[in-house]
C-alpha cells in the first residue's frame, strides 16, 4: 500500500465531517430530513437560488438534498477523485441518469457487451425509443476502431465486468474515446474507489451502486455519478433536475456511515475471497474454471495488477461436466451462503449466473454453468467447509 493510498484513507474518512459551531461539533454528519428549505429572508433565498443556477450544490428545496447528502457527495468526491457527485435513488438510476443526459437522438454508444445484464436489458430499448442507436463490443479484442462511429458520443464501459470479471485496459479506451470526440463512463461498482479510481485512468464518468460495497449491510438502495469536468456536470445535474431524482436523507446517512469503514472492510473481503478461491482452484473434479483478477493466472491478471489496488468478495466458477441441475443442486445445498442477488454486504451470498448473461459476453464462450459467490465477513474456514460439504453432495 503506499503512501498515497494511505492519504486518501485519510481524506476519505474525514471528509464531510461538520464544521465546529459554538467551538464543538459532533464526529458525524447529522441525519437531515426535509421537504422545505426556510430562508432567512428574501435576498438569502434569491442568493441561494442563483448559486443553485451556477452549477453549486446547494439547496432551494429538499429535493435537492440536505446537509447529510453534501457530507456523503464530499465523501464520495474523495473516494472518486471527483469534483462534482450526484445520487441516484439505485445504482441503475444513476446509469439510467447518465445515458439520458448524455445522449441525443441520432447519437451512438458504445457499449461494452459483458456489462452489467440491465444496461442490454432495461436501459438499451429506452434509449432505442429516444433515437439513440447501440453496438456493443469485445473489450478484450482490441479497442473498437471498427465500430466507433462520427456519431459515437459515448463509451460504456464496466471493469471487472459482472460475473466473469474481465479487466479492460482502461486508459487506452480513454484515449481512444477522446481520440473520437466520445465521453467514457464506467461503471466502478466493483472497485468502489478504494479498489480502482476510472477518475485518475482517464474516465470521464465514474458510477457506482452504492447499494453494493459502500452501503456495506445490504440495507439500502443507492447510486452515484463521478465526475471531474464542470460541463458534463452540468449536462448530468440538469437531467437530474428534470427526472426529478431524489435519496432519502435516512439513506444518504447509511451511506456516509458505510464510506467510513469501506476500505477495512474490502481488505477482509479480499482475504477471505482469496482462500475461497484458491480452494475452489483446487477443487478440479467439481470447478473447471475460477474467475477472481488477483489469481495470477486469471486473464486479467496483468491489468489488474498494473491498475488496481486490491480485489473484493466476488468469486464466480464454472462447473465441470455439469448441468443447469447440478448447479440448482449445488446452491440448494449450501447453508452459510445464501442465495440472492446483489453483493456487497457483509453476507456471503451464492447466485447462478443467468445463461443469457454469460452468453452475451465474448470473454467467455463456453455452455458451462457458472456459480457465483460474494464471500462475505464470515470466518472464510466455514465458507469452505460449506462448499465441500456441497461440492459432495454433488459430486458422482
Ligand atoms: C448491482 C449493480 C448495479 C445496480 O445497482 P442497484 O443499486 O441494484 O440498482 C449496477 N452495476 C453493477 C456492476 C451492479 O453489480
Amino acid at each position: 500500500m503506499t503512501e498515497r493510498r494511505d492519504h486518501l484513507h485519510t481524506r476519505v474518512l474525514h471528509a464531510g465531517a461538520p464544521a465546529f459551531d459554538d467551538g464543538a461539533a459532533p464526529v458525524n454528519a447529522p441525519l437531515v430530513r426535509t421537504s422545505t428549505v426556510r430562508f432567512r429572508d428574501d435576498a438569502a433565498r434569491v442568493d441561494l437560488h442563483h448559486r443553485r443556477e451556477a452549477g453549486e450544490a446547494v439547496a432551494t428545496y429538499g429535493r435537492h438534498g440536505t446537509a447529510t447528502h453534501r457530507a456523503l457527495e464530499t465523501a464520495l468526491g474523495e473516494l472518486e477523485g471527483a469534483e462534482h457527485v450526484l445520487l441516484a435513488p439505485s445504482g441503475l438510476a444513476a446509469i439510467s441518469l447518465t445515458f439520458i443526459a448524455l445522449l441525443s437522438p441520432g447519437d451512438h454508444v458504445l457499449v461494452q457487451d459483458s456489462v452489467y445484464g440491465p444496461v442490454r436489458e432495461r436501459i438499451e430499448p429506452l434509449l432505442t425509443r429516444l433515437g439513440v442507436s447501440f453496438t456493443y463490443f469485445s473489450a478484450s479484442a482490441g479497442l473498437p476502431e471498427r465500430d466507433v462511429r462520427a456519431q459515437t458520443r459515448l463509451i460504456y464501459a464496466e471493469s471487472p465486468s459482472s460475473f466473469l470479471y474481465e479487466v479492460i485496459d482502461l486508459p487506452a479506451l480513454a484515449a481512444f474515446a477522446r481520440q473520437h470526440g466520445a465521453l467514457l463512463a464506467t461503471d466502478n461498482t466493483w472497485g468502489a474507489g478504494v479498489l480502482y479510481r476510472p477518475l485518475e485512468l482517464g474516465a470521464d464518468i465514474s458510477i457506482q451502486a452504492i447499494t453494493k460495497y459502500v452501503g456495506g449491510h445490504s440495507d439500502l438502495m443507492q447510486g452515484a455519478v463521478a465526475v471531474k469536468d464542470r460541463e458534463v456536470a452540468r449536462r448530468l445535474r440538469d437531467t437530474h433536475e428534470a427526472l426529478g431524482l431524489s435519496v432519502g436523507a435516512d439513506d444518504a446517512w447509511l451511506a456516509l456511515r458505510g464510506v467510513r469503514t469501506l476500505a477495512v472492510r474490502l481488505a477482509q473481503h479480499q482475504r477471505h475471497a482469496l482462500e475461497v478461491a484458491h480452494y475452489l482452484a483446487d477443487a478440479t473434479d467439481i470447478v473447471a474454471r475460477v474467475f477472481y483478477p488477483a489469481l495470477p493466472d486469471d486473464p486479467g491478471h496483468a491489468l489488474w495488477r498494473r491498475d488496481f489496488h486490491g480485489a473484493n468478495g466476488l468469486v464466480s466458477f464454472a462447473l465441470r461436466d455439469a448441468s443447469h441441475a447440478d448447479a440448482v443442486a449445488l446452491v440448494d445445498a449450501l447453508r452459510l451462503f445464501a442465495i440472492g442477488a446483489s453483493w456487497g454486504g457483509y453476507e456471503s451470498l451464492a447466485l447462478i449466473a443467468p445463461a443469457a448473461r454469460l452468453a452475451s459476453q465474448s470473454f467467455w464462450r463456453s455452455g458451462a454453468p457458472v456459480v457465483r459467490l460474494h464471500v462475505g465477513l464470515e470466518d472464510p474456514r466455514d465458507l469452505i467447509d460449506d462448499l465441500a460439504q456441497a461440492f459432495r453432495r454433488i459430486a458422482r
